[in-house]
């Protein structure tokens, strides 16, 4: 039987090390880092991310400010909003939670996010910067794989890694990731991928980021494996309290007992994303003040 891999545990001691880090810095006289989050509209998921994120802030003894914004404000106001964002000297980080309203074009917005205060990693700057050694703010989800895999000592090294999804949020970096400072081998699948189990019957590592539940079935994966799943989705169940379950991409039962390691959802990429969002608010925080 697989060992799962416990995203919430390993997130918990990121933010219990960093919480000291942070408490150091404020017996030194200095401020505490600052992460805001800007929330545009009324999504239910978007709404439980930013205050998870802002829980996660509270823990680890950052101050965080969250900016809700209606749903038809007009891109030109949530640009100007943004402006004063990359302005504020108090804010060393922010995010802006995805998705937007339809009319807001995501590439106009991202474009104009400041890259030294983007802890997502979204910005052209960052994502071009994603294999140097000396890189700057990673992509938050794709980082927090890597740490969660550094953390269970699951080498990449020479593994062939298959990723299944390339959107530019997770798919594209985390493939960018394994192949360079992960120095595997990788194959990166989407949509038009013809046979996706002949490819992911190939991989030593497999990464879901996709969003549709049970993609990946037992019969798709080899013995062994290590499973990452990255999808969320909210699954109808009427035994919930909220009439839904959580589940991610991969058939958890039906794929459990052929793979090595394997991450639950809720519980394991998703707490990683939150802990790299933190990492990278302090990482900026201590470029701001001369600290690195
Ligand atoms: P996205 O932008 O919709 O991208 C989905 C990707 O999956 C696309 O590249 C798409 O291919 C590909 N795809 C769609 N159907 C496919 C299929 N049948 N076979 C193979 N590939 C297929 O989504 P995203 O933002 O990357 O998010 C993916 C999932 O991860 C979602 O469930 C999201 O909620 C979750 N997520 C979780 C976290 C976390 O912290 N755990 C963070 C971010 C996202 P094309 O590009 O060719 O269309």
């Amino acid at each position: 039987m697989a060992v799962r891999l416990d995203g919430k545990k390993i997130s918990s001691d990121i933010e219990q090390e960093i919480a000291a880090e942070v408490k150091e810095l404020i017996a030194r006289g200095m401020r505490p880092p600052h992460l805001a989050a800007v929330l545009v509209g009324d999504d239910g998921p978007s709404r439980t991310y930013v205050r998870n994120k802002m829980k996660a802030c509270e823990v680890v003894g950052f101050r965080s400010s969250l900016i809700k914004l209606p749903e038809d404000i007009s891109e030109q106001e949530l640009i100007a909003r943004i402006e004063d964002l990359n302005r504020d000297d108090e804010v060393d980080g922010y995010i802006v939670q995805l998705p937007l309203p339809e009319h807001i074009s995501v590439e106009h917005i991202i474009d104009i996010i400041d890259p030294k205060k983007d802890v997502d990693g979204f910005t052209p700057s960052n994502f071009g910067k994603i294999d140097q050694e000396h890189h700057s703010l990673l992509p938050a989800t794709p980082m927090g794989v890597m740490e969660l895999l550094k953390r269970y000592r699951i080498e990449t090294r020479g593994k062939h890694c298959v990723v299944v999804g390339k959107s530019h949020i997770v798919g594209m970096p985390m493939g960018i990731l394994l192949a360079g400072p992960g120095d595997a081998t990788v194959t990166i699948c989407h949509i038009y991928t013809r046979d996706l189990a002949t490819h992911t019957r190939m991989a030593d590592i497999l990464v879901v980021a996709v969003g549709k539940p049970n993609l990946i079935t037992a019969d798709m994966v080899k013995e062994g494996v290590v499973v990452i799943d990255v999808g969320i989705n909210r699954v109808p169940d009427g035994t919930k309290k909220k009439g839904y379950a959580l589940r991610g991409d991969v058939d958890f039962e039906g794929v459990e007992p052929k793979a090595s390691y394997i991450t639950p959802v809720p519980g394991g990429v998703g707490p990683m994303t939150i802990a790299s969002l933190i990492i990278n608010t302090l990482e900026a925080y201590k470029k701001r003040h001369g600290l690195l």
